[in-house]
């Protein structure tokens, strides 16, 4: 399935929706959860010790649950991820894999351990309907949403093979989690919402990362920026911007025929002076297409004096695009007229390219 150039789907296609997990609930509906099974409340906390602080679903390792509670207790823990294929690099620290969803269909999230932490990149869609040319991930269409627990059980998987020393670098913990897999996370608002809080809930109730290593990235949808603000969790907020300018955003960014630059870039604002987080503004350096001086003065002049930070990503090349990155020169004079601007400017050290794992090239085919 491929999407004619500049439509946007919204509203995924209904299809039946996967198993209730532990980690769909907060504490207090997976007390109830599980007195609905027969099961005295306080075994919520017990499983939830076991899924969020030990990360475990086998329920052969839960021995402090008797054998007939843990036979009840396994309806909330279905398996909702099956690997189908991982691929690495970087002497094993990125980390690509590939998963089965309970109806067939394919997401993928990446893991990257650097020096100091180590961040789970993960899809909030099976697909995306936002359709940016430049992203193998719009290419494909929107599949289906993806429900809280099968978002939470990506980062749990990820956190697993670090505690269990599979990850080159001895055993470890994810300290980031961006949504910046497959998907629109804004677009699956709910789910995406309640998968953030499972992550930054203290254990046992979650996994107790810091709301501020999550961001979430979009496109810009203007609305649900404004309720992300108001939600209370100091959450990153990354802008996908990728022009300054309303004409070339307008194609390289669908949704901008919806939502202005101007209108997108008044809602982060609002989003930094209600959260006191800088916002990312991410800028895809596409030769000769979004890399000209003006448009990097166009951009300065936009963003500067404001609580913001400029991540520049080399554009990572996808199947079908004529598209490829900014020569060198001219990605070095983009910067140099950011900082002109004293506008706060990386370029992003990207990772998993040759497993097609970097931004915009997941596809999840098999
Ligand atoms: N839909 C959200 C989440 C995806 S994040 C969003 O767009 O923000 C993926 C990031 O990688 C986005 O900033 C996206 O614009 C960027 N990206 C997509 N395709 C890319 C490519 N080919 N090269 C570099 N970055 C790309």
């Amino acid at each position: 399935m491929s999407q004619p150039p500049g439509q946007l789907t919204f509203v995924a296609p209904r299809r039946a929706k996967p198993a209730r997990h532990l980690a769909d609930l907060n504490m207090a509906a997976r007390r109830a959860a599980v007195a609905e099974l027969g099961e005295k409340p306080f075994r919520a906390d017990q499983l939830s010790r076991h899924y969020f602080s030990h990360l475990t679903s086998d329920l052969e390792a839960m021995t402090d649950l008797p054998a007939a509670a843990r036979e009840r207790l396994g309806a909330l823990l279905p398996t909702l991820l099956t690997p189908v294929r991982e691929m690495t690099t970087d002497a094993g620290t990125t980390r690509k894999t590939l998963w089965r969803l309970f109806d067939g269909a394919l997401v993928e999230s990446v893991l990257m351990r650097y020096p100091d932490r180590v961040t789970m990149c993960v899809s909030s869609q099976a697909g995306c309907g936002m359709n940016c040319p430049f992203c193998a991930t719009g290419q494909a269409g929107l599949t289906r949403n993806m429900s809280t627990a099968e978002i939470v059980e990506q980062v749990v998987a990820g956190a697993r093979a670090l505690a269990q020393g599979q990850i080159p670098g001895g055993p470890g913990r994810v300290s980031n989690v961006v949504f910046m897999g497959m998907g629109e996370p804004l677009a699956n608002y709910k789910q995406v919402v309640e998968a953030v809080r499972r992550m930054v809930e203290p254990a046992p109730d979650g996994l107790g990362i810091s709301a501020r290593g999550v961001t979430v990235s979009t496109v810009g949808l203007v609305p649900a920026i404004g309720k992300l603000a108001d939600e209370g969790m100091p959450v990153t907020l990354a802008l996908s911007l990728h022009a300054p300018d309303d004409e070339l955003r307008d194609t390289l960014v669908p949704i901008n025929t919806r939502w202005k630059v101007a209108e997108v870039l008044d809602a982060a604002w609002a989003y930094a002076a209600k959260t006191k987080r800088r916002v990312s503004i991410e800028y895809a350096l596409i030769k000769d297409i979004n890399d000209q001086e003006w448009r990097a003065d166009l951009l300065g002049k936009l963003v500067r004096n404001k609580l913001v930070h400029v991540n520049l990503i080399p554009l990572n090349p996808t199947p079908g695009s004529k598209w490829t990155a900014s020569r060198p020169e001219d990605e070095r004079a983009f910067v140099r007229r950011l900082e002109f601007h004293g506008v706060p400017v990386t370029v992003r050290d990207t990772r998993g390219r040759e497993i097609d794992g970097a931004c915009g090239q997941l596809a999840a085919a098999e």
